[in-house]
């Protein structure tokens, strides 16, 4: 080879590396966000920022206009708790020593009188420093592929699609930051929406869409906030083995219910919890991709239905009969929130220091009885916790595998 076709060569090596692929691909999306480059796009760090410069020039590509406050960036500034019972207070004005976070916005301008929005956080834990379940020595990225590169990437799948489509209502998309620090953005964007807030219809929420599993059990949270939702998504629904979970609003709770608190009906995706949730293993090998495509199907043809039909009457849950209970004492274990089988099935241990762990609960344990009260599902399982005080002396059984086991515990 001569020099020159050297020379280009090398920059053509060089422009593979850096070239970053704007076309609409799923997989494309999920890799680029969860790669180590982005240090786990932690709100207010560079990753982050890198990740939100990939999310609007994807917007750009597909034609949706800048609907931010600097065009697709709303930029928000906040100072870090002292303790996590302390409320943040959003400064636009004094951003010195102040984090700077941003959610990017896209449109879809149909021309219509109502908006639909839909949103997904794209930030996620960094190194682990707040809201980690890993408990090893070393500190490690913790990339969010599931947690939420995949609700990113199928909020930029139905952008795509929804562009193609003659709609009567606009669409608004939203990549939130902040969602780990307590659902910041999407409440940043409700105390200063860049749409007229009345016009907004319902809005959408994906957070964990990723690992669709062999009994493609899908859960859609929010069906009770507007009437014709549950007709709609059973209509439609020809493949996925549905779960309503909590109340609109409960747990499991992301950005939609910021604007379930603000009278808007909601609807949140989720394909549920697993053990690498909050860790660094939460990687993009355990991707389901096929399964992102198939919820992007889904929503689709229910956000078709729903497209020419007016503004819907937002209904508030039944709070006596749906809240969710209080705790006082914990097990330190993570539910498996799709499994519906009888009992509670626990997906992790999540703490060293909680009673779970000191009688030697593990994964794939499912609590049966606490006390008087036998538990029948997530639900009898939270009421029953709810009954028990720090310090309370308890009898619980579980079953593990075919045996019946049973401990005393110690709140
Ligand atoms: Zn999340």
């Amino acid at each position: 080879m001569n020099n020159l076709i050297k020379l280009s060569f090398f920059f053509f090596l060089f422009s593979c590396v850096e070239n970053v692929d704007y076309t609409n691909n799923i997989k494309n999306d999920v890799m680029y966000l969860s790669d180590d480059k982005l240090e786990g796009r932690k709100t207010g760090t560079d990753g982050e920022k890198l990740a939100a410069k990939f999310i609007s020039e994807r917007f750009k590509y597909l034609n949706l206009s800048a609907k931010g406050t600097e065009n697709y960036y709303q930029d928000f500034y906040f100072s870090n708790r002292s303790n996590p019972h302390q409320e943040i207070v959003f400064d636009n004005k004094n951003i010195d020593n102040k984090i700077h976070a941003r959610n990017v916005v896209g449109f879809i301008d149909n021309g219509g009188e109502n908006t639909v929005v839909i949103g997904a956080h794209y930030d996620h834990l960094g190194y682990g420093e707040e809201s980690s379940l890993y408990y090893g020595d070393e500190v490690l990225i913790h990339n969010g592929a599931d947690d939420n590169a995949s609700g990113t990437s199928l909020m930029l799948d139905l952008a795509n699609r929804l562009a193609m489509k003659e709609l009567v209502s606009n669409y608004l998309f939203i990549a939130f930051s902040g969602e780990e620090m307590g659902l910041l953005g999407s409440n940043y964007f409700l105390k200063n929406p860049t749409v007229k807030k009345e016009e907004i219809n319902y809005m959408i929420n994906m957070d964990m869409v990723g690992r669709l599993n062999e009994e493609n059990k899908l859960s859609v949270s929010g069906i009770g906030s507007a009437k014709i939702f549950k007709q709609i998504i059973n209509a439609n629904n020809v493949e996925f083995n549905l779960v309503e979970f909590g109340s609109s609003s409960s747990f499991g709770s992301s950005d939609h219910a910021s604007f379930y608190y603000e009278d808007i009906p909601v609807l949140n995706f989720f394909t549920g919890q697993h053990e690498d949730y909050h860790k660094p293993s939460d990687d993009y090998d355990k991707i389901n991709f096929t399964g992102i495509t198939k919820i992007s199907d889904y929503i689709v043809d229910i956000i078709e239905e729903l497209d020419p039909i007016e503004k819907l009457n937002f209904i508030k849950a039944e709070e006596s009969k749906n809240a969710t209970p209080r705790f006082k004492v914990g097990l330190g274990v993570m539910p498996d929130y799709l499994y519906d089988e009888g009992g509670m099935r626990i997906s992790a241990v999540t703490s060293k220091d909680k009673p779970a762990a000191k009688i030697g609960l593990i994964k794939g344990d499912i609590v049966v009885k606490i006390g008087n009260y036998e538990i029948i599902d997530m639900m009898g399982y939270m009421k029953a916790l709810s009954e028990f005080n720090i310090g309370d002396k308890t009898i619980i059984e579980i079953k593990r595998g075919d045996k019946i086991l049973s401990f005393e515990l110690n709140f």
